[in-house]
């Protein structure tokens, strides 16, 4: 027997009719790649993200086609998010910071037929240009005014002449919600960037799951602030969920500086926002030296790599903005765990609630996990057993864009690529990537501990611990380091400040110094590149 309730397809569309219709004059501001700053409501974004469906449809863009951008976080770029894929075509945004070669791979494999793109990115895309013939059309997603005379990007338009010329007199159509919405490619540092392609289904349930207490915690009264890119993983999702609850979304463009960032919080009052450690790195650095303080912020979420332990407790105790530490991926939508309090942790003392927090957290509802060794048998979950992460969900990719590499997926679960253990209570703790594990003599070193040790030592600005040759253990951990500027340190010092904090084999071998650890397109750390750099290490163990 069939329920009997109304069969309502869960589609992107619905939440900017959501958004505009209960919190239509609810802010939208954006710092803009123009300079200024921009503010409307959800009232007029909904009408103009119509209006935009209505060009698309003029540009000929069909069902299931991909639409490309290249921008920053902004209200042009959020209104293409729902006029693309609420119309039915697949939003699909790509990094800027790969290189051009990355690049026209991707949208050539994509096949995207049309590309916008924010101001800052015209020398980029005048190089892409001819290396992607089978784009159509070119939009700059700003006004006729700063239309450039170049020869090198055929009939290029401007944004606000296209949607200039179309009414707003636009129905989202009824789609099937298992269509393909959006695309975004993970950043390929092995092999090809391979496309993961989400339906509108998936993304509405990760929306939904998102917005829970447990989950980024979003509601009507926050003003949210994305520092993550909508190009990382659709921003993690918060265009979506801001929507869904009707909050203030307060979009900082091209300004990733910590001074930018830090008027933005304060001037629009802003009480949360999200991006990787490595943001977060510069903009406490700018606090600090300038003796600011953020007086509406009250928490801030933090993943894609791990969250140190050291920065937590600065946030929440110098600052008291309550740090979210969340993990996930690409082909997760992206969220999978994020560590919040179970009502047992309430009488724990601030050590062990933070010490808990450095942990990547538990499902949110929708994921399922477990760790498997490497002969594919299920292993415990006390806190200690640590192994291949395998996770499956509503929102977890089952094949990627294309088929590319085949069948991802082990009976029915996909791995990860991350190496964990998890407690009894379900809190997932990331020991690494399995392929930044350190062997030494057979024996597993897990880096992300070792750089959260550094990490908490005043002179260090940023560590990376690395696996380098040893003749005897095969690899042993060396750690490289850049300081604070103008901090002194020495390798003896660095060395001293393992002791007791962990165990003796796992002390690192020896300590770099470096004047900035390189960073990946997220802003991640690139292991990868350390360890090209250091491929000749010669330990002094060794
Ligand atoms: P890419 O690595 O291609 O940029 P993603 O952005 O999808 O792709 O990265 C996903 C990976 O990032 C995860 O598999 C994990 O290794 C790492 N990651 C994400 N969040 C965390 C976290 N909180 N702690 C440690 N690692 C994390």
């Amino acid at each position: 027997m069939l329920g009997q309730m109304m069969d309502m397809p869960l589609l992107i569309s619905s939440l900017i009719v959501h958004a505009d219709r209960y919190h239509g004059d609810t802010e939208i501001v954006s710092r803009r790649a123009e300079g200024d700053i921009h503010r409307y409501t959800y009232h007029d974004a909904h009408q103009r993200a119509r209006r935009l469906a209505n060009a698309l449809h003029g540009l000929g863009v069909q069902r299931g086609e991909r639409v490309a951008t290249l921008a920053w976080n902004g209200y042009r770029h959020m209104e293409l998010y729902y006029a693309v894929s609420g119309g039915g075509a697949i939003m699909h945004t790509l990094n800027p910071r790969l290189p051009a070669d990355q690049m026209s791979y991707i949208i050539n494999h994509a096949e995207d037929r049309v590309l916008f793109f924010d101001l800052s990115f015209l020398p980029l895309v005048e190089v892409i240009a001819s290396l992607c013939p089978a784009i159509k059309c070119w939009v700059l997603m700003s006004d006729r005014a700063h239309l450039p005379a170049t020869t090198k990007i055929p009939g290029l338009l401007s944004y606000e002449d296209l949607i200039d010329s179309h009414s707003d007199d636009y129905d989202w159509p009824a789609l099937d919600e298992k269509m393909a919405s959006s695309l975004c490619y993970t950043s390929g540092t092995t092999g090809n960037p391979k496309g993961v392609l989400y339906s509108h289904r998936s993304t509405l349930l990760h929306t939904f799951a998102g917005c829970l207490p447990d989950g980024l915690n979003c509601a009507a009264s926050d003003v949210i602030l994305p520092v993550v890119p909508m190009f990382h993983v659709n921003a993690w999702g918060l265009p979506y969920m801001a929507c869904m609850v009707g909050a203030k979304l307060v979009f900082p463009g091209p300004g990733l500086d910590g001074k930018s960032l830090h008027d933005l919080f304060e001037t629009e009052k802003v009480t949360m926002s999200a991006g990787v450690p490595t943001v977060w790195l510069g903009l406490l650095a700018y606090v600090e030296t300038n003796k600011l303080k953020f007086s509406s912020m009250r928490r801030t979420v933090i993943g894609g790599s791990a969250c140190p332990p050291a920065m937590i407790n600065i946030f929440q105790r110098k600052y008291n903005v309550h740090v979210v530490h969340a993990w996930g991926m690409t082909e997760m939508s992206p969220l999978g765990t994020v560590a919040s309090f179970k009502p047992k942790h309430a009488d724990w003392t601030e050590e062990q609630r933070e010490a808990l927090q450095g942990r990547q957290g538990r499902p949110l509802y929708g994921v399922d996990m477990k760790i498997v060794d490497d002969e594919g048998k299920t292993l415990p979950w006390d806190g200690k057993a640590f192994g291949n992460l395998l996770v499956k969900g509503h929102a977890t990719l089952a094949s990627y864009f294309k088929n590319d590499g085949g069948d991802p997926l082990q009976d029915g679960w996909f791995p990860t690529g991350d190496v964990a253990n998890i407690d009894a209570d379900g809190f997932m703790r990331m020991t690494d990537r399995s392929k930044d594990v350190i062997k030494s003599g057979g024996e597993w070193i897990g880096s992300i501990d070792l750089e959260n040790i550094a990490m908490a030592h005043p002179a260090v600005a940023m560590a990376a611990c690395i696996a380098a040759f040893h003749p005897k253990w095969d690899e042993r951990p060396l750690l490289v380091v850049a300081k604070k500027p103008g901090a002194e340190l020495t390798r003896e010092q660095m060395l001293a400040f393992y002791e007791g904090k962990t165990a003796k084999w796992w002390i690192p071998d020896d300590v770099v110094f470096v004047d900035a650890i390189p960073l990946g397109a997220t802003g991640k750390m690139l292991k990868t590149r350390l360890r090209e750099q250091f491929k000749d290490h010669k330990l002094p163990t060794a």
